[in-house]
């Protein structure tokens, strides 16, 4: 028998096409399904779009599960569910139905070609750090040994992540 040992991730969810709230809805009961429970949501964020502007609002949201996967086969769930719910890739600030990234996989800091974790940009991001900060204020950052709250007082990004009143 293999024992496996869970770990404690966070994830980031985003999107702008459809109805985003509804595919947020619709992908909670799948991502407990083939990944882990979900200990905490952070509220649901509207920010602009990034890099291009004529696009439509984005909507983000931050996850922490608990998964017994390894961070490669969690890499290709969350690619298979991303595809289920019909994301064409066709330029990189594209519109998109679901975009699913690991922000951090407990403490661990992986390097390769395919995946780096944490996420290599959440430190410049208000709409990662806005949600994240509000279920993992104290969690630290593995590289750059910081917390959450200390990254958001710090992050250079303006953008306006307004809280959506659901
Ligand atoms: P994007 O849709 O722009 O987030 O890029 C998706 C690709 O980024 C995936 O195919 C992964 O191979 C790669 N990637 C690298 N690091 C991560 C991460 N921490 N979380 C999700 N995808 C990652």
């Amino acid at each position: 028998m293999k024992l496996t040992m869970a770990t404690n991730i966070y994830l980031s969810l985003g999107g702008n096409l459809g109805n985003t709230l509804e595919i947020f809805k619709n992908v909670y009961p799948i991502l407990e399904k083939k990944i882990g429970p979900i200990l905490q949501f952070s509220s649901i964020y509207q920010t602009k779009a990034w890099g291009n502007t004529q696009q439509a609002d984005f909507l983000n949201q931050v996850l922490e599960l608990r998964t017994d996967l390894e961070p490669q086969a969690l890499l290709l769930e969350l690619l298979s569910i991303e595809s289920d719910f019909g994301r064409i890739r066709k330029q990189q600030w594209e519109a998109r139905m679901l975009d699913l990234d690991i922000l951090f996989y407990g403490q661990q800091v992986i390097q390769e070609s395919n995946l780096q974790v944490p996420h290599p940009f959440l430190a410049q991001r208000k709409f990662v750090l806005i949600p994240l900060v509000e279920i993992a204020p104290d969690w630290t950052h593995p590289i750059l040994k910081k917390s959450i709250q200390n990254l958001v007082q710090k992050c250079p990004d303006v953008s306006e992540v307004r809280k959506l009143d659901l």
